[in-house]
């Protein structure tokens, strides 16, 4: 798709399948693939080492401000050019994550990185808001959904393959918090935009929604270019 830099939303809850679709979608199409809850989470990261309070608006705006992040096309994450990959996966910063990213100023200066990463490049970007406000103008929306006992299900399973312990009821009732936190925030909560297409995961194989999302894709940039760039 020459010229014309393309934009992929895919959005929805915690451990619904959202980073390994990302992924996979962006290396078929060649695009860029960018995944915001690793800026969150490195964000997190940083103030979890540092001390900072996580109702401390004024510190964690500045963290977010001051933080170099980087997602390398290898999928790293690097903060101030520490790699921080494994790092941010830890519970606790999931935890920090989803209540450093309900203040308002921490998500403006995180936005502003997200919009100018994707400046240049077409990307596929996975998180929580991105059709709804980061780029409600995408040509293509997912929400990505899938039953609450099949998510903890795979987050168990990620943590697991780790080697990390997790205990299957702590790693539901960690998931169940964390998205009523991310749904109810008043500042760019979890929401499915009007204009997304919603998969419901469960059951499916990654292949099967890779699938789903290349047509979805590809219906909306070729014959259904109009109709993409209509609302
Ligand atoms: O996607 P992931 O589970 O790694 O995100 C960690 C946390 O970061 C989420 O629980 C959510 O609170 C926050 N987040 C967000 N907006 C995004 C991406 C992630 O608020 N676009």
């Amino acid at each position: 798709m020459p010229g014309k830099r393309l934009i992929v939303a895919i959005d929805g809850p915690a451990g619904a399948g959202k980073s390994s679709l990302a992924r996979r979608v962006a290396d078929r199409l060649g695009f860029f693939y960018i995944n915001t809850g690793a800026m969150y989470r490195a964000v997190a990261l940083w103030a979890v080492r540092l001390s900072v309070a996580l109702d401390d608006m004024h510190r964690l705006e500045q963290l977010a401000r001051e933080a170099q992040l980087e997602l390398t096309k290898e999928g790293q994450v690097l903060l101030n050019g520490e790699d921080v990959t494994e790092a941010i996966r830890d519970p606790q910063v999931s935890d920090a994550a989803s209540k450093v990213s309900a203040i308002p100023a921490v998500r403006r200066a995180l936005l502003a990185v997200q919009r100018s990463m994707a400046q240049q490049n077409s990307v596929v970007m996975e998180g929580r808001d991105i059709g709804s406000v980061v780029f409600p103008e995408a040509q293509v929306k997912i929400f990505l959904d899938a039953h609450p006992a099949e998510r903890a299900r795979r987050r168990a399973r990620e943590l697991q393959e780790a080697g990390e312990q997790s205990d299957f009821a702590a790693v539901a009732g960690e998931l169940r918090e964390r998205d009523e936190r991310d749904r109810m925030r008043p500042e760019a909560p979890l929401v499915q935009a009007p204009d997304a297409e919603l998969i419901d995961t469960t059951g499916l194989s990654l292949e099967d929604v890779e699938e789903i999302v290349l047509r979805i894709v590809r219906s909306r940039t070729s014959n259904g270019k109009a109709a993409a760039m209509e609302h």
